[in-house]
């Protein structure tokens, strides 16, 4: 494990020391009349000052290029998703809700012996709901949503992850209450240290640590989610930091008849019995979420295909000549989508959860 206080001890904050700044750093950044910066990063420096027009001191010594890679593609003003897009994990929503959706949005209640935890880890296999969940947190709790992905991190940002993941936190702690949602976490936090981890990537992990630890203990409203399908890869620091974690299993059969008949009646394709929907649900055991929208995906198809091979032309196709969805699409469309996760692998969650998971 880390040794917390070797880490703190050589750790100089990079961006919340208070007021001392030399001039060199503010010079440079400061600069929104900057000529060298070009107008979009202008632009998104201007949205992240405060209103006294001022960029806020945290973010002053941080490269402005940095600074609008995390405004314009990690920061998500307005994430979309609510409870209620969500199929299944009723357990999981209801565990989110009490640990971060009330802090968040009662931070007045929600402190001395009730302060939460400010690391939540989603794991389980892919395709399961973890980043719907993330983003229906950000969209309850009203707060600015930051997704990356741990390894874009460490493969597009060879060298500079390390800085990336400053302005990172720097930015959510100036656009707080902040959801920072970080997926395959296990690539940034991973236990493999003996052969061969790179310097860099050392260094990085370092610095993600110390950032978690920051607002751990301070009064900041920011939480930081972890989703991973591979959550036996994590160490203990990775595992100490992230205080609760929660399963996030494959869909129920009742979940799986859920998500065929919201999609296909987004679409007014729906005619299908309830006797017919449990068939195709006995039939999808073991499938995903994501398994599921491409499955149905493929079965809606069909009415177009059977349509065009009578001869009619694509141009010409009316929607009244198309028929509504059958069973039989779907049993055409399981022989195209197979499900993505094995058996011997949901072992491996089942293991880790009850080793690991919380229960709450
Ligand atoms: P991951 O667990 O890998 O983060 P995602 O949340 O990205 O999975 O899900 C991928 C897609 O699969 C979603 O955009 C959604 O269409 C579908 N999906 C997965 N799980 C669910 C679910 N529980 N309810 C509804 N749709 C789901």
């Amino acid at each position: 494990g880390f040794p917390r206080r070797g880490i703190r001890n050589n750790f100089v904050p990079p961006i919340r020391s208070s007021g001392s700044n030399t001039g060199h750093t503010t010079s440079r950044i400061s600069g929104k009349g900057d000529d060298a910066l070009d107008d979009s990063t202008k632009r998104c420096l201007d949205i992240l000052c405060g209103p006294d027009g001022e960029l806020p001191e945290k973010l002053r010594n941080l490269e402005p290029r940095l600074l609008e890679h995390v405004s314009n593609e990690i920061m998500d003003r307005d994430p979309s998703v609510h409870w209620e897009d969500i199929a299944g994990l009723d357990h999981a929503k209801k565990c989110v809700t009490e640990m971060v959706i009330w802090p968040l949005l009662r931070p007045d209640i929600f402190k001395g012996c009730r302060s939460p935890g400010r690391g939540l880890l989603l794991f389980g296999p892919p395709g399961t709901g973890k980043t719907m969940i993330g983003k229906a947190i950000a969209g309850e709790a009203k707060a600015t949503f930051f997704y990356i992905s741990a390894s874009s991190l460490t493969s597009k940002w060879i060298g500079e992850g390390e800085k990336l993941v400053r302005a990172l936190f720097g930015v959510a702690a100036c656009r707080q209450p902040a959801v920072i949602f970080v997926d395959e976490i296990d690539s940034l936090l991973s236990q493999r240290k003996s052969e061969g981890e790179h310097e860099s990537s050392r260094r990085l992990k370092t610095q993600f640590l110390i950032e978690m630890e920051g607002f751990d203990s301070g009064s900041e409203q920011i939480l930081l989610i972890g989703a991973t399908n591979r959550p036996q890869e994590l160490d203990e620091a990775a595992r100490r930091r992230l205080t609760k974690r929660l399963y996030i299993p494959l869909p129920s059969s009742e979940a799986r008849a859920w998500i065929i008949r919201n999609l296909l009646e987004k679409d007014a394709l729906f005619k299908l019995s309830k006797e017919e929907i449990d068939a195709i649900c006995k039939l999808t055991d073991g499938y995903s979420g994501s398994d599921m929208k491409n499955l149905v995906k493929d079965a809606s198809m069909g009415p177009l295909r059977e349509a065009l091979g009578q001869g009619i032309e694509i141009t010409s196709l009316k929607k009244e000549d198309m028929r509504t969805v059958t069973v039989q699409d779907f049993e055409s469309a399981l022989q195209e989508v197979r499900p993505s996760v094995s058996l011997n692998e949901l072992g491996t969650y089942e293991e880790w959860n009850k080793q690991f998971g919380s229960i709450a």
